[in-house]
């Protein structure tokens, strides 16, 4: 990650309501001063609820924090009758920077398919969201040794028939769904094996330019003790990060270990 700018994104899922988010971004921009977290070369996002983000997107751009925000999911359409569902146009109307697509809680209990994600990714960037896309395998997939196969295939049909140019600032978090939320991390190794991976594809599929821009973060698990060692490698770019994101002194602390 020599020229790359590290990104920890602290993915809340479906916890801390609007009124805690408040002081959770507050007290997360007081924790990584008090750290002396470098925030020119630690990029810091936070991804709390929709019913959050007007709030978190007050309080920042009031204060100037250095935090960037967005969504952890959107619609693959722009407007209409969708009911539940939000568009990435009013994530950009609230100036969200990111939004995660596909992560592996959305496709397993709410069958989204690589189809659904490739068009979420599409309406991301239609709403110059960058997206943040979750690929990884299942526990039986890397027992039978197929891993690397199954998560370069998500990450190619996600970005089929799209080009360099409109896939420009993509984050791919790689996120092997047996270390989400269990405590198991993979290794710093198994981390760096992927990430290699997808980054060598992206340089079939496009070139070697395109690929070295890309940030390839990993997910699962990552707490403070385990983070400086598995963004030690060149070709990892940062951590999206769930349980240890919610307590803001400890994702900052996670942050200056990073
Ligand atoms: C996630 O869901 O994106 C995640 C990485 O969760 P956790 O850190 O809690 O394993």
């Amino acid at each position: 990650s020599t020229t790359r700018t590290l990104l920890l994104a602290g993915n809340w899922k479906m916890n801390l309501d609007h009124l805690q988010a408040i002081s959770t971004v507050q007290k997360l921009a007081w924790s990584l001063k008090d750290h002396r977290v470098d925030v020119e070369k630690t990029e810091v996002a936070v991804l709390p609820p929709f019913t959050d983000i007007r709030s978190v997107q007050t309080l920042i751009q009031g204060d100037k924090l250095p935090i960037a925000y967005g969504g952890q999911d959107l619609s693959a359409h722009d407007e209409g009758a969708y009911t539940g569902e939000v568009s990435g146009a009013f994530l950009n109307r609230l100036r969200c920077t990111y939004v995660i697509v596909g992560h592996s809680e959305r496709r397993a209990y709410h069958s989204e398919t690589d189809e659904v994600v490739a068009a979420k990714l599409r309406a991301a960037l239609r709403h110059e969201l960058i997206p943040i896309l979750c690929v990884g395998e299942s526990l039986e997939t890397r027992q039978a040794g197929e891993h690397v196969a199954f998560t370069l295939s998500q990450v190619e049909r996600a970005v089929d028939g799209l080009s360099a140019e409109e896939l420009a600032g993509l984050v791919i978090a790689y996120e092997p769904v047996w270390a989400i939320g269990t405590g198991e991390t993979a290794t710093a190794g198994d981390a760096a094996e992927m990430c290699t991976a997808i980054r060598t594809r992206l340089q079939e599929l496009y070139d070697a330019g395109f690929a070295g821009t890309i940030r390839l973060l990993y997910g699962g698990s990552v707490k403070t003790d385990n983070v400086a060692e598995i963004v030690a490698h060149d070709d990892v770019d940062g951590a999206l990060v769930g349980g240890a994101s919610l307590d803001p002194e400890s994702f900052a602390s996670l942050c200056h270990a990073a």
